[in-house]
């Protein structure tokens, strides 16, 4: 509804230069242009966490994450455009803006997507509350109406975390630590019958974490580890942005 009323009353311009776009291109909130400028992730990377190669050495940035957190790739780097993009999403309320986010991550390969649900990073029950919505799950839902997968909202966050804006890749580490919950019950992925402890009924071969922006992958590791602890032996993860960190390029 809110969305339907945006549309009507905000003129058809890109959110991010303000050019008018063609009637045909109105339902878009990002103009080719501005599309056009986000410049793509791109291999040489790690294999698994997706991070261009360490000039010496293994990877140091997944080093510490979880064994079953597999793979996780995002589709182009937090600068310019394409901040501003996360940020109106985030703080500029337009949720629509998801889809023009979505349309780029869509192309990224993943291998073993094709069967997996798609876990949107939940949002603190205070931080939904200020946004009104939570900017992971819209840009897992664009995704799943493109891949036609589901998503499936197997993560609660228990705990509030400052922000992680400011902190050191270890920092961070420690901030989201115990962060998530599998939520069983809601999803009835764990069969009834089944002890407490046992491994859940997993419906899908894999998950594929989805939140909007990665910067250390200390969120996504924390939420493999919650799947990890409830049976989940594949973990993958997509984001619509990197964050360009000096120490690791
Ligand atoms: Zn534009
Ligand atoms: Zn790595």
């Amino acid at each position: 509804m809110r969305e339907a009323i945006e549309q009507l009353l905000l003129p058809a311009e890109c959110a991010l230069c303000h050019t008018l776009l063609s009637f045909a291109r109105s339902r878009r909130i990002v103009c080719d242009v501005c599309r056009h400028r986000w410049r793509a992730v791109r291999p040489p990377w790690c294999d698994r966490c997706g991070q261009p190669e360490p000039r010496f050495g293994p990877c140091r940035l997944c080093a510490a994450w979880p064994a079953a957190l597999r793979a996780v790739r995002s589709a182009v780097w937090l600068e310019g455009g394409a901040r501003d993009a996360v940020h109106a999403l985030k703080y500029r309320g337009l949720a629509r803006i998801a889809d023009d986010l979505a349309d780029v991550a869509a192309g990224i390969a993943l291998p073993g997507r094709d069967t997996a649900g798609l876990v949107p990073i939940p949002l603190g029950r205070q931080r939904l509350r200020e946004r009104g919505y939570n900017q992971s799950e819209r840009l897992a839902r664009a995704l799943a109406r493109r891949w036609q997968r589901p998503v499936v909202n197997l993560l609660a966050r228990v705990r509030e975390t400052a922000t992680q804006t400011a902190l050191t890749p270890d920092a961070r580490l420690a901030n989201v630590a115990g962060a998530f919950q599998v939520r069983n019950g809601e999803c009835g992925v764990r069969s009834e019958r089944a002890p407490a402890n046992s491994a859940l009924r997993i419906p899908h071969s894999a998950f594929v974490l989805v939140d909007d922006v990665f910067t250390t992958g200390a969120t996504l590791a924390e939420a493999a580890r919650a799947l990890e602890q409830a049976g989940v032996r594949s973990v993958l993860a997509v984001t619509f942005g990197r964050a360009i960190l000096p120490d690791f390029t």
